[in-house]
């Protein structure tokens, strides 16, 4: 049995349309949703991710605030930009896109954003109410995989999930909103024993570890779905999941692709989430 392909590039365009037509009613109201996006240094992949989500937001009709620093910025230069976009009225999220140069301490960049504008979902305050099942803002790329697996039809509830990865801005929250949704999951890592055993087991199987197919086919149950967020660039440049796809796909019912399936749903849910504070933008 082939697996139905979840499509994220389509699902993510259908939800930034929706978008757009409520940023439109918004600005009608006089808000217009503002993201600020702050690049420290010259990072080439951080600079094509910044570029592709103001450009997002602008498509959306949403203001952007491009901050482009240079690598030698200091962190209580960072703190005061940071201090700045919290007070400013038009900016409803705050994204510092990571990594920050060495002797820049992300930790303490993250803390000092206002959590009511911490759109990327990674302050600590923001993953404590996750973790509470009180969320204001869910990291994006676990969100944008909640939505692709509501949109498959999958039932979680009483599910087995593996997540493979326990980074904080996938693998934790993404086992967090599992958790909420009633799977009962497992977390594995660089330290797992038996990981083939546990994917064997799993209904719902999310990949994050960043190797290039090492979710090997024969360990997905038949019928399983397969969530692959990993992003790998091969040698000679072509980009794979963490998923051996193909062999994967013969047995899986649902299957991220990589590209075309977690990624566009990342920059869709940061969208949503800048929206979402912008209707809570207090009124002057
Ligand atoms: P990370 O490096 O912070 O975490 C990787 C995790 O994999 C760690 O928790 C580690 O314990 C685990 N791991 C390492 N080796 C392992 C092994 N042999 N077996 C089991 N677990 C192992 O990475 P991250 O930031 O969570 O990202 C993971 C991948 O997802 C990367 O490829 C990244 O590029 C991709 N990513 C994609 C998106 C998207 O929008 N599609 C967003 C974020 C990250």
């Amino acid at each position: 049995m082939a697996a139905k392909v979840l499509d994220g590039k389509a699902l993510a365009a259908r939800i930034r349309a929706g978008i757009a037509d409520q940023a439109k009613a918004l600005i009608a109201k006089g808000v217009q949703p503002g993201l600020a996006v702050v690049l420290v240094g010259e990072n080439p992949a951080s600079q094509v991710y910044v570029r592709n989500k103001s450009q997002a937001c602008q498509e959306a009709g949403f203001k952007t605030f491009d901050h482009k620093l240079p690598a030698a910025t200091s962190e209580s230069d960072l703190l005061g930009l940071v201090s700045d976009l919290n007070r400013h009225r038009a900016v409803d999220g705050i994204l510092v896109q990571l990594p920050l140069p060495d002797g820049i301490d992300a930790k303490r960049v993250l803390l000092a954003i206002d959590p009511a504008k911490d759109v990327d979902g990674f302050h600590p305050a923001n993953l404590g109410r996750l973790l509470m099942g009180e969320p204001s803002f869910v990291p994006c790329t676990p969100f944008g995989i909640m939505k692709l697996i509501e949109e498959a039809g999958v039932t979680l509830s009483g599910a087995g999930a593996v997540v493979i990865g326990r980074s904080n801005i996938v693998g934790k929250p993404m086992a967090a909103l599992l958790i909420g949704a009633n799977a009962t999951v497992t977390v594995c890592h660089s330290k797992t024993r038996d990981l083939p055993g546990v994917v064997r087991a799993a209904d719902v199987v999310v990949a994050a570890v960043g190797r290039p197919h090492m979710v090997k086919g024969d360990w997905i149950k038949p019928g399983a779905t397969v969530i692959d967020v990993g992003i790998n660039r091969l040698p000679d440049g072509k980009l794979v999941g963490d998923v051996d796809y193909a062999p994967a796909a013969e047995r899986a019912a649902a299957i991220t692709p990589v590209p075309g399936g977690v990624g566009p749903m990342t920059i869709a849910m940061l969208l949503a989430n800048t929206l979402e504070s912008a209707k809570r933008r207090p009124a002057t």
